[in-house]
């Protein structure tokens, strides 16, 4: 595959996240206009409801486009998601003839603010990185039990709240929670001191499955609507202490930050790559017909209030033991129907090496290594005002299909009680 041109010169060079291979699909908003559907291209958003309005583009009887989610594009089901990226490469290649037509309906994306892409039904999110997987379980149950038993055989997963995902650039306010030191006798309640990240893809599900039916792999593979880089902010004191015997609860459950573009499936199509090697053989309901995992490489960074923009991890999401596929099929299994809008986190995606680990718990070890952030500056885990930024791309020959960023601030936490 190579670089499809575009006659929006921006979508072009080679630097560009959004060239018209890409075609990601967000929600955003002007000092004029109402927050509503768009489409990045190059260093402009095309404004989908006005484009409907003109009836450029017509997707269904009724207006897809002028409400401030993709839900309702979602709804309409693959064949309409198909048809939508081929219209839209029609309308944007060099050379279309209705360039004069669509070109007063482009946005430079720097005058424009970026909201959730779509409302989010629900919330789930996986541990199915084994680098990530072992080095936590090492640090917290030692060497021999690291991978509990059923880690080679389930995508491990629990499920969160839709409630608290919020769009890059939001605040992030530190949480309080419940914690007790090991050396402790009695628990307390404060702000939480050990704050961290955890680098993941979000998997966004387009179409429905039904209450009571599972689905198999490659049906789920078709239920995918696009991904996004996921942040899964947490709290390590607090879900040190609570975790046991039912997994993460306030730990999890006040911020996680999603990318504001959704790429879709058919943009990474020619990145597909299989998932490593099965050291125990799966049962037959989770094998994968096919490559399901994406070659997309990731990247964190980390910059003090004030300090210079360090970059603290590099991994690639084909690390993953399980595809989303995988664990989109094992969560339905038991009959659990999905719907339109879910979010699915991948697990924190880390790879075999130091500085391939995608939270600062495994970065640091613990607390025990700090790294090093520049200005002469270190962390264990995250300071009041520190930025935390992931950043992801597949790339091709000649382009990149680019997620855009995925950030956040941490702001001082609330005082109460
Ligand atoms: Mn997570």
């Amino acid at each position: 595959m190579k670089l499809m041109k575009s006659w929006v010169k921006s979508a072009n060079s080679a630097d560009t996240q959004f060239p018209l291979n890409n075609l990601p699909y967000g929600v955003f908003t002007t000092d004029k206009l109402e927050p509503r559907c768009g489409v990045a291209i190059g260093d402009m958003i095309l404004d989908m409801s006005a484009a409907e309005e003109a009836g450029l583009i017509e997707l269904a009887e009724d207006p897809v486009f002028d409400v401030p989610y993709w839900n309702d594009v979602m709804e309409l089901g693959p064949e309409a998601w198909v048809a939508l990226r081929a219209r839209l490469q029609q309308l944007l290649a060099e050379g279309s003839a209705e360039q004069a037509s669509v070109a007063p309906l482009l946005f430079p994306m720097s005058a424009a603010r970026m909201e959730l892409p779509m409302v989010v039904a629900e919330y789930t999110d996986f541990y199915a990185g084994k680098h990530h997987a072992t080095n936590v379980g090492t640090m917290f149950r030692g060497a021999q039990n690291a991978l509990p038993p059923n880690w080679l055989h389930i995508p491990i997963g629990y499920n969160g709240r839709a409630s608290s995902v919020v769009v890059s650039g939001t605040d992030i306010i530190r949480p309080n929670g419940q914690t007790k030191a090991p050396t402790a006798d009695t628990p307390s309640f404060g702000p939480c001191k050990r704050l961290d990240i955890e680098l993941e893809m979000g998997t966004i599900v387009g179409s429905a499955s039904e209450l009571g039916h599972p689905v198999t792999v490659a049906q789920a593979d078709e239920m995918i609507f696009g991904y996004v880089l996921l942040n899964d902010w947490s709290a390590r004191d607090i879900q040190a202490w609570e975790y046991q015997p039912l997994g993460p609860f306030q730990a999890k459950a006040f911020a996680t930050s999603i990318s504001p573009w959704i790429v879709t499936r058919a943009a990474l199509e020619p990145f597909r790559t299989s998932t490593p090697e099965r050291e125990k053989e799966l049962l037959p309901y989770l094998l994968e017909p096919k490559p399901m995992l994406y070659d997309i490489a990731l990247s964190v960074t980390m910059q003090a209030e004030g300090g210079e923009v360090k970059t603290i991890c590099e991994t690639n999401y084909n690390e993953m033991y399980y595809s989303a596929p995988q664990q989109l099929a094992h969560h339905a299994s038991s009959g659990c129907a999905m719907t339109p809008g879910d979010l699915l986190g991948s697990g924190t995606i880390s790879g075999p090496e130091k500085h391939q680990r995608g939270s600062l718990l495994e970065l640091s070890w613990g607390g025990q290594e700090p790294i090093d952030i520049g200005n002469g500056q270190t962390r264990s885990f995250i300071e009041d005002g520190d930025t935390l930024t992931l950043h992801g791309a597949a790339i091709g020959d000649g382009y990149k299909i680019g997620f855009g960023t995925c950030t956040g601030t941490i702001k001082p936490a609330i005082k109460f009680p």
